[in-house]
């Protein structure tokens, strides 16, 4: 019998290499695949499912609203829209006034950023080296990395990459021709990597003297994952910008640019738009989501939980180094098996992930349970067994 991930390769753009398994069910932080094993999801879809799997107040909320009205065109608009339009404004910039922007994807939520920051009369943006943005063109343009840009020059140019981190390199790069410095306040694919509350604040204060937007790309690291509704919101910075998608929706298409201060009011009719965006079935969504986090206290538990969990694995000592904050967790291993680490921990009934040769991602749901957490730190010493990494301080260990 053919499995589903055999006729993958035969229906499907191979972009993303062989799928490591057909999932077919899953119920919170639980999945199963096409065999009936079932794995514990700390990857939680790359940091969507904040409700995990099937949740009832998600289920709930997208059925009813398919069975009233599932899409109107933005020449209308729907009581959904306008409420987390209005919800999201109040819980992410309450002192501010702001105005949203809604898309379906985090790339497209960049997308719109970009262009509303050539409204300025500047082109010129500012990233960060090891920053990710997305995959379109636009999106593209603002990342490093070599192996994603030079297959797809020319992109969009103007843009300047200093260090994460360094406010020296930030202030240097930035000039009056500058629209806009773009910053993961928590850098997720680079391998989780958090922003010093210094060089928000400094960004902040570089990107006012200027002119210039500043502009937080939260898609990864927003709506909750790490204890609060933003990321950079411990900082007490407030960005110009913010952009957003991943766990917005809880596994639902939708991704959304707020713009803040005069910013708000940067687009006039026409310039911009997407068919999808805001539609009623995203919008319902992202109300369950913000709702159960609300009822169910998932801020205060993303920290608790993160926090177990970092503990627990750095407990090994082939693990050198272990970020994150709440549940968006990153560590380091001594030796350059990331992947095999991963592989090993499916074989254990456990779904990680993979950024870097020696980098492991963990994003679960914020509903993932002291118990499934438990399993994944007990199970730990053997998957790291069975990856063979070796310790720091033994025979050969790896470098880089
Ligand atoms: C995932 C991600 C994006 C791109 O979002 P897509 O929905 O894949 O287009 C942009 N920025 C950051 C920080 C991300 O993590």
């Amino acid at each position: 019998m053919t499995t589903w991930t055999e006729r993958y390769a035969g229906a499907l753009m191979n972009t993303f290499g062989p799928p490591k398994m057909a999932l077919v069910r899953g119920e919170g932080a639980h999945v199963w695949d096409e065999h009936g094993t079932e794995y514990v999801d700390f990857l939680g879809g790359i940091a969507v499912n904040t409700l995990g799997h099937a949740h009832p107040g998600l289920v709930k909320a997208l059925s009813e609203q398919v069975a009233t009205l599932g899409h109107v065109s933005n020449f209308f608009t729907t009581p959904a829209q306008v409420e987390l339009a209005e919800r999201l404004l109040a819980l992410l910039v309450p002192d501010a006034e702001g105005r949203v922007f809604f898309c379906s994807t985090g790339a497209e939520a960049n997308e719109a950023a970009l262009k509303l920051s050539r409204l300025t009369g500047r082109s010129h943006v500012v990233a960060m080296e090891e920053a990710f943005h997305g995959r379109t063109m636009g999106s593209l343009s603002l990342t490093a990395k070599a192996a994603y840009r030079e297959p797809f020059e020319p992109l969009p140019g103007g843009v300047t990459w200093v260090p994460f981190g360094d406010a020296d390199a930030l202030a240097a790069a930035v000039t009056d021709e500058t629209a806009a410095v773009v910053i993961e306040p928590l850098q997720g694919e680079a391998g989780v990597n958090v922003a010093p509350t210094e060089y928000l604040r400094a960004a902040r204060r570089i990107t006012t003297e200027a002119g210039a937007l500043l502009w937080f790309d939260e898609v990864q690291s927003g709506m909750g994952r790490t204890g609060s509704w933003l990321a950079s919101h411990p900082s007490g910075v407030v960005p110009d910008l913010v952009t957003l998608a991943k766990g917005l929706g809880g596994g639902m298409p939708i991704g959304a640019l707020i713009g803040v201060g005069e910013a708000a009011s940067m687009f006039d009719p026409g310039q911009h738009g997407t068919t999808f965006g805001g539609n009623p079935l995203s919008c319902s969504a992202a109300l369950a989501v913000l709702e159960a986090i609300e009822s169910e206290g998932l801020l205060e538990r993303a920290t608790v939980v993160g926090d177990r969990l970092r503990a627990g694995l750095a407990e090994d000592p082939r693990v050198v180094d272990v970020r994150g904050v709440g549940v968006l967790v990153g560590l380091s291993l001594a030796e350059e098996k990331a992947p095999a680490v991963v592989a090993a921990a499916q074989d254990a009934g456990f779904v990680l992930n993979a950024t870097g040769p020696r980098r492991v991602r963990l994003a679960p749901p914020l509903v993932v349970t002291d118990a499934d957490v438990d399993a994944l730190i007990g199970a730990w010493p053997g998957i790291l067994d069975a990856a063979e990494v070796g310790s720091p301080d033994g025979p050969g260990e790896g470098s880089g």
